[in-house]
């Protein structure tokens, strides 16, 4: 049913300098309680249409020339990327971002400012955060500048969920990160998902770790959707696996 779906992406054209088409006509929606990931080779568009749904392509001179964004009743387009953030749509950047000289801790406490939320409150989320993060929990008070790149990842996330989001949108989780460590970072979004009823919207080019975790998959080519599906019978298609998304 339609009250079901929390984001919808309909018919979206999207273009940098009016000139660069990134997207051409793409269509996915994801419904709450869902993870849904965003498949495809580089350049393929993935980042595009995570920027598109938190509204942050203008500040790239982007624009969406037709279709529309939805999450919940709101026009995406019309709303502030910040205002999006309150209304619980969230986004982790590709690249771990993380303020490198403030420690693990302060980097969660700021996630959760822009609520206006009182100190108990921040120490409570933050306890909860730690149950899915041990390891920040260990490394709270070492600078994030000098923590590995999958803490940082995790420091990243951690500080996204501060803010409390409905809908998490995380571009390339896995980027530059060991095998290991990306399993260790996907089993804790199933769980958050599974536990908290987190939504998750993901853009992976490591499509066996992404299909292993996600509910359902959109695949992207040149800025078109090609393929979606449930992650289950996706991950047994071998044109799939070979054909759209290399051999990882
Ligand atoms: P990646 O895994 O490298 O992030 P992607 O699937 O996320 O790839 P996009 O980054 O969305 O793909 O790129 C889609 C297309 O848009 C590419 O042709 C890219 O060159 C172009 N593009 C992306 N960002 C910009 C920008 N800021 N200005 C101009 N063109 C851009």
């Amino acid at each position: 049913a339609q009250e079901n779906i929390l984001l919808t992406v309909a018919g979206v054209r999207a273009t940098y300098n009016h000139a660069i088409t990134a997207l051409d006509g793409v269509s996915f929606s994801l419904a709450r309680g869902e993870i849904l990931a965003l498949l495809g080779a580089n350049g393929a568009g993935k980042t595009t249409a995570l920027k598109a749904v938190s509204n942050l392509l203008p500040a790239e001179r982007g624009q969406i020339v037709s279709g529309s964004i939805r999450f919940d009743e709101l026009d995406v387009t019309r709303i502030s990327p910040a205002n999006l953030v309150r209304a619980g749509l969230v986004q982790v950047l590709e690249g771990r971002h993380c303020f490198r000289s403030l420690t693990v801790e302060e980097n969660l406490v700021s996630g959760g400012l822009g609520r206006s939320s009182s100190r108990a409150e921040i120490a409570e989320d933050l306890e909860k955060i730690y149950t899915y993060f041990p390891r920040l929990k260990e490394k709270r008070r070492a600078l994030s500048g000098l923590t590995s790149g999958g803490e940082q990842q995790m420091t990243a996330i951690a500080r996204a969920l501060m803010s409390r989001p409905r809908l998490l949108v995380l571009d390339e989780p896995s980027m530059g990160l060991a095998p290991i460590i990306v399993q260790n970072i996907f089993r804790t979004l199933r769980r958050l998902n599974r536990e908290e009823g987190l939504s998750i919207l993901v853009a992976e080019q490591n499509s066996a770790v992404a299909l292993n975790y996600a509910d359902r998959a959109t695949i992207l080519e040149n800025g078109v959707a090609v393929l979606s599906g449930k992650a289950r019978e996706l991950r047994e298609r071998d044109d799939i696996k070979s054909f759209y998304l290399g051999k990882k």
